[in-house]
């Protein structure tokens, strides 16, 4: 479906916006398009020669790199320019200062502030030329959806929007933006927006998708104009992915990356099955073990160097995350030459049952305590149906009853008052074994998650 403002807005408004706003995201979308078919040597080869370019000019002008480089050499690489580079983390770039934007850099810059799902935020840095690969591709991973920059689509995020700039850009993207607490009623309202709008794409977080999926088939409601589904942000567990894909009667595409740092990292196409395609134009993506790279079919940490960021460029960048790379040379059978990734793990975002049924995501809280700004540190247990314990680290002078007494009112009225919080503040949360500091750990939704069949196989395209 094609309509005429899609078709404008592909000629008109896209190149328009691009020039308003300083990006050239359409002619990174146009290179996207072609690239997918490229040569797998030659991709490769245009990686290398970029990463050699990024290491060379990043020695030159920033002394955070400098400094980290002159440390203990880094693992091994199966990419030349990066070999024995040191990784580096967020924390090091925490402690990096005013080193960035780089001197040299002499564009616009967008600042982002991590939502701090580890925890503490941060603020990346991006060059315009890193900006616009992101949106391109984001285009291209929608696209694979059958998504076309125009067509209609629906947002579920837990955020409201509130800066004009966004809800302009809304309104020209034909974007309907709906928050989510896991409610019913807003399932209801998400399911008659799609259905009075005539939606074709809908996008967004896995765990609030899931959520309306299961909404849609107990009330037997359905959605019939959405063609397309794309989910992300936390990981779409075989479960979340069979109620999805019965509730749409479609494939969902899951897609992977880092939106606080700028990285669209792997996505699933049609054809993928439970693997997913790399996007090597703007990133060089390694899955390391201890030394080097890891075994392919063994889990590693990903390892992330940006193309094209003269702002902040993150070099050998750990995510946090851990990903199993797919055999030498593995291919999907819809033909683009992308290279593979086998599966991720190690994103782990579980939710908090609530004794009817429904369910709180991990991104309630981060909207809750992103308010709390006297949080140090948060995480949510839930070892029994019914229970929530919320741990807390405060900062100096942090009034702990305030805080209680705001958690437990916001906690009441996404759970009906079905839930009732104990609070519990410590020193210091401790990193799970991932390395990672876990905001919510339920036992009881890891147990009924555990009884439905496991991720993957059965949908896997041969
Ligand atoms: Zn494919």
């Amino acid at each position: 479906m094609s309509d005429l403002y899609t078709r404008l807005f592909g000629r008109l408004v896209f190149p328009a916006l691009d020039r308003a706003n300083g990006t050239t995201i359409g002619e990174k979308l146009d290179h996207l398009r072609s690239s997918e078919h490229d040569d797998p040597m030659r991709m490769r080869g245009l990686q290398e020669e970029a990463a050699a370019r990024v290491v060379e000019t990043t020695a030159k002008r920033s002394a955070f790199y400098r400094k980290l480089w002159h440390g203990a050499p880094g693992p091994a690489s199966e990419f030349p320019p990066l070999d024995r580079v040191p990784v580096v983390t967020k924390s090091d770039l925490a402690r990096a200062g005013g080193d960035f934007p780089l001197a040299e850099y002499r564009g616009r810059v967008i600042r982002c502030v991590t939502s701090g799902s580890t925890g503490k935020p941060m603020t990346f840095l991006r060059s315009m030329e890193q900006e616009s690969w992101f949106w391109a591709l984001r285009f291209r991973i929608w696209g694979w959806a059958g998504y076309r920059p125009g067509d209609p689509y629906l947002t579920v995020n837990l955020n409201p929007r509130t800066a004009w700039k966004k809800k302009l850009q809304d309104v020209l993207f034909r974007c309907s933006y709906l928050t989510f607490n896991a409610d019913n009623l807003d399932a209801e309202r998400i399911v008659e927006t799609l259905n009075r709008r005539r939606i074709p794409h809908l996008n967004g977080f896995s765990s609030s998708l899931f959520v309306l999926a299961r909404y849609m088939l107990e009330h037997g409601v359905q959605a019939p104009s959405v063609t397309g589904v794309t989910a992300t942000g936390d990981t779409l567990f075989a479960p979340y992915r069979e109620t999805l894909e019965s509730a749409f009667g479609l494939r969902v595409l899951d897609y992977y990356g880092a939106g606080g740092e700028g990285f669209h990292v792997a996505s699933q196409c049609a054809e993928s099955g439970s693997r997913y395609h790399i996007h090597p134009e703007n990133a060089v993506l390694e899955i390391l073990g201890e030394d080097g790279p890891a075994t392919p079919g063994e889990p590693g940490r990903i390892v992330l160097t940006q193309l094209h960021n003269g702002a902040m460029p993150l070099v050998r960048y750990e995510l946090g995350d851990l990903a199993v790379a797919a055999p030498t040379g593995a291919r999907c059978t819809c033909g683009r030459t992308l290279p593979m990734l086998e599966r991720l793990e190690g994103r782990l975002p579980d939710l908090i049952s609530v004794p009817d049924g429904s369910y709180l995501v991990p991104h309630f809280f981060v909207v809750l305590f992103k308010g709390l700004q006297s949080v140090y540190r948060y995480q949510i247990v839930q070892r029994r149906p019914g229970e929530m314990i919320v741990r807390l680290v405060g900062h100096q002078g942090c009034r702990r009853s305030e805080v209680e007494e705001i958690v437990r009112r916001e906690v009441a009225a996404a759970t009906r008052e079905q839930i009732v919080p104990v609070f519990d503040w410590v020193g210091d949360i401790p990193l799970s074994g991932a390395g990672k500091r876990r905001l919510v750990i339920s036992d009881v939704t890891r147990e009924k998650l555990q009884t439905a069949p496991r991720d993957g196989d059965a949908d896997r395209a041969e």
